[in-house]
């Protein structure tokens, strides 16, 4: 435990148990950060907040040092994937409005419009460090079919196997409620499940997990470590208060559900600086970690271990051997 402090309040060390105090002790934290240090699969998700200003541009200093980030973990030979949100708010500022609409269509036709400008941001950044950006747009149907499941993990692995970053966005303009994610933070998590992810790090407008809403409660402390997210912690949150994000912290412990239970530890963290991108895989102490409680289904992670895809491709299960 000796590695997290809490930097913001006097070096106090905030841990959040969730009543889980034997696996706390059983799951260390120092070998958590050693195996994020070795991660060889890392999913990264901006929030709209992060990678746009108040009227919806890119804010392209932001990206440049999210992308540069990136590539580098690239060239230290790791499978990345970039989750990013955004699209509406371009498409919004693309089109002069100030307010993300409430109908389904405008929003969707917005999308349509905001994704190809954040494509041609992030591909342009990218070449310019050499890296080969690919697109992949998803919604919940993917999962809930296996065999779409499969295609889509397949589709990572080439990916992967080209040295491609394949950056992810719910397929917005598609989207309806039976079939959409809702949200990012979900969706992240979901692919951080999908490619068999060693780490996902959720880049937010805040440095981390407070024990209340900190824009509200000026007293509010950062809780470095959660084991096991409780219903108190989920209490502690609300949704977002960015006009054109959707989420909040509500979200971000559901994403932090669906990774921990799959044993993958998830940061949040504070997408101001991209850099802690790198401090994180660093073994740095930055923002909030949730570290995997021990109740994780291990078989699932070697599901499928036996087959070889179509077309060559592996498997889940294989891509975890191949790697
Ligand atoms: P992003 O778009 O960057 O993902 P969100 O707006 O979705 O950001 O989520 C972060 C926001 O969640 C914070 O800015 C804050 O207003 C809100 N929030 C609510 N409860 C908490 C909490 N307990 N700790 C930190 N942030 C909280």
């Amino acid at each position: 435990m000796g590695d997290v402090i809490d930097e913001k309040n006097d070096g106090a060390i905030i841990t959040e148990t969730g009543g889980m105090s034997d696996k706390a002790k059983s799951e260390d934290v120092k070998d958590i950060i050693q195996k994020i240090k070795n991660a060889k699969t890392v999913v990264v998700k901006v929030g709209t907040s992060t990678i746009t200003h108040h009227n919806g541009t890119i804010n392209l200093l932001i990206v440049e040092k999210l992308v540069r980030a990136l590539s580098d973990l690239k060239n230290e030979n790791k499978n990345v994937v970039l989750v990013t949100s955004g699209a509406i708010g371009v498409g919004c500022s693309r089109m002069g409005f100030t307010k993300k609409p409430e109908s389904l269509p405008e929003k969707q036709a917005l999308a349509a419009i905001g994704q190809v400008n954040l494509m041609h941001v992030y591909s342009r950044l990218f070449s310019e460090y050499g890296q080969i950006a690919s697109q992949i747009l998803l919604t919940k149907d993917v999962i809930e079919d296996e065999k779409r499941k499969l295609n889509a993990i397949n589709t990572f692995n080439t990916l992967f196997r080209y040295g491609s970053i394949p950056i992810v966005n719910e397929n917005d303009t598609v989207a309806t409620e039976e079939i959409e994610f809702g949200d990012n933070d979900t969706l992240s998590a979901v692919v951080a499940v999908l490619v068999k992810a060693d780490l996902l790090i959720l880049l937010s407008d805040i440095d981390g997990l407070y024990d209340k809403n900190p824009k509200h409660h000026p007293d509010a402390k950062l809780i470095p470590v959660v084991y096991g997210v409780t219903r108190q912690i989920e209490e502690n949150c609300q949704g977002t208060d960015n006009s054109f994000g959707t989420g909040g912290m509500v979200t971000k412990l559901a994403a932090a559900k669906i990774c921990n239970s799959h044993g993958i530890p998830m940061v949040i963290a504070n997408g101001d600086n991209p850099y802690n991108i790198c401090r994180i895989l660093n073994g740095e102490p930055v923002g909030t970690i949730f570290v995997p409680n021990g109740e994780e289904d291990k078989d699932e992670r070697g599901a499928g271990e036996s087959q070889k895809g179509e077309g060559g491709c592996y498997t889940a299960g294989q891509a975890i051997v191949q790697r």
